[in-house]
């Protein structure tokens, strides 16, 4: 293939949501950008996905928003209830959104992607479909060698792995991990039209306002939003299985019905509606002990190094942030400050705490939504107590208003973490005086401006 001259040459295995933000990110950062995916259609299957502040926060930094417009829906009220739908925390999402700055969104999966390929494009990533990658070969000198299955060659100054659960990017470097469902909880998704809702009186308190309602149940809960400008009610019912569940399954909907037969009535009505479902399975990947090759010319990102169970909303959000961290340290990269192995030391040295942490959050959160009957989830709900006054907790097992997990996992800012990982990298790298430790920064600030050229300290050429 034709390839331009003193590019960073970066290729992407894998066109998701992870994969597409990256490619936004690098290409934004001024790195030539081509995106290898498996599926002979650009899309996503499945229903709704929460796009929490800190993805809303790179939504908007890249224009993703306005292209998507308002399929982007805000929801003013979560509700924490009891399975029979008794209220026993929450409140309104404007504090989480005025603290930090930033919208939290509910929306569809495919318009979700329509709006990531839509930027991936107009910043110039070359999107190939029907591209599944069969080889990778990294180990010799010079670029990596990329091979799809119908037998297009590609090469790469850097290769990332943003190819999902299966990647064969991981398997490629890592053939010994993985992915498995810790437990044998997993979810069913579902989407049914509010039009069809609202023509039941006794729903009305659940579609008089775009809320996100969570019902919490021993070994199950199920969470609620609207998608689709408003259009779609969308469902995420968790559950257990007598066995992990390891791949996407078609359902009996007596089953699907049936796991939720002691739920709220209300809710139990819009499950009736519901046509036909799926059962996703939750796999979990890692902790990896590194992300990338010890070229550091191959890396994953998103659910290839870390997939995680959803009960925190974060599995594409923490694929995004990587996206956009991976941009701002290629970005250093490109105009010459870091060299390629130095960008990927920080973002691995940065990200891998990052995401792992995600994955301990996001199985407390399942573990506090699936509470058996019992003392602790009455603690639970008289914890939350003071949510339903109307006050905000300074503690609350509700983590999704909490305020130390709403800053922590909420308000995180991949891209100004990364601009201070490039810093501290920078500072610490930075020549000093054997002696004293006296850096160049410091002897310009203090003595190199009077002192004579010849006579000046710290001069580069002398390290
Ligand atoms: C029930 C449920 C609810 C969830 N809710 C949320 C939520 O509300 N918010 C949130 O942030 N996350 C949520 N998640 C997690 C989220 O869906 C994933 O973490 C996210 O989609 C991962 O994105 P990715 O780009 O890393 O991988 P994927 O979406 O898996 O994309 C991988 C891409 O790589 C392609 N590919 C695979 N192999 C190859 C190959 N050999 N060659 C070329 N291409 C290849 C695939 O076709 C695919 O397009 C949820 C997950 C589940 C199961």
């Amino acid at each position: 293939m034709a390839q331009k001259q003193n590019t960073l040459r970066v290729g992407l295995v894998g066109a998701g949501i992870g994969g597409l933000a990256a490619a936004i990110a690098i290409a934004r950062a001024g790195a030539d950008v081509t995106v290898l995916e498996a599926a002979q259609e650009l899309g996503e299957i499945g229903a709704g996905i929460q796009m929490t502040p800190n993805a809303a926060r790179l939504l908007r930094a890249w224009g993703v928003d306005k292209v998507i417009g308002d399929n982007l829906v805000r929801f003013e009220e979560l509700n924490l209830r009891r399975k029979d739908g008794t209220k026993v925390g929450g409140g309104p999402t404007i504090r989480v959104e005025k603290t930090l700055g930033q919208p939290w969104w509910l929306v569809h999966r495919a318009h979700l992607h329509e709006g990531l390929v839509d930027v991936a494009r107009k910043n110039g990533c070359d999107i190939h479909i029907d591209s599944r990658v069969a080889s990778i070969s990294y180990q010799t000198p010079g670029p990596v060698q990329v091979q799809t299955e119908r037998g297009a060659t590609f090469s790469f100054d850097l290769l990332i792995g943003s190819d999902g659960v299966g990647s064969i990017v991981r398997r490629t470097l890592f053939p010994s991990v993985k992915p498995s469902p810790p437990t044998t909880n997993c979810a069913y998704r579902a989407v049914v039209p509010y039009s069809q809702i609202r023509k039941d009186p006794s729903l009305v308190e659940l579609v008089s306002k775009p809320t996100m309602e969570v019902w919490m149940a021993p070994h199950a809960y199920i969470i609620t939003y609207p998608i689709s400008a408003g259009k779609d009610f969308n469902m995420v019912l968790s559950h257990h299985r007598p066995n992990p569940v390891i791949a996407v399954e078609d359902v009996d909907m007596n089953d699907f019905r049936n796991d939720y037969r002691d739920f709220d009535p209300r809710i139990r009505k819009i499950i009736d509606m519901v046509p036909t479902a799926k059962r996703w399975p939750l796999l979990v990947t890692g902790p990896l002990d590194t992300w990338s090759s010890p070229q550091k010319n191959v890396v994953l990102m998103g659910d290839a190094a870390h997939s995680m169970v959803n009960h925190m909303a974060q599995g594409a959000a923490t694929a995004m942030e990587d996206g956009a961290f991976l941009g701002r340290v290629l970005r250093e990269t490109v105009s010459g400050r870091l060299s390629l192995a130095e960008a990927i030391t920080i973002y691995e040295k940065s990200r891998m705490p990052k995401a792992y942490f995600k994955q301990q959050v996001s199985f407390l959160n399942g573990y506090i939504w699936h509470l058996p009957e019992g003392q602790a989830a009455i603690n639970r709900d008289k914890a939350m107590e003071v949510e339903l006054k109307g006050e905000q907790p300074m503690r609350t097992p509700n983590l999704y208003v909490d305020p130390t997990t709403v800053l922590e996992v909420y308000g995180y800012d991949a891209e100004a973490d990364a601009d201070e990982a490039i810093r501290s990298f920078l500072e610490q790298h930075e020549s000093k005086d054997e002696s004293t430790g006296i850096t160049k920064k410091e002897a310009d600030k203090i003595l190199n401006w009077f002192l004579p050229e010849e006579e000046r300290f710290l001069i580069p050429s002398k390290f």
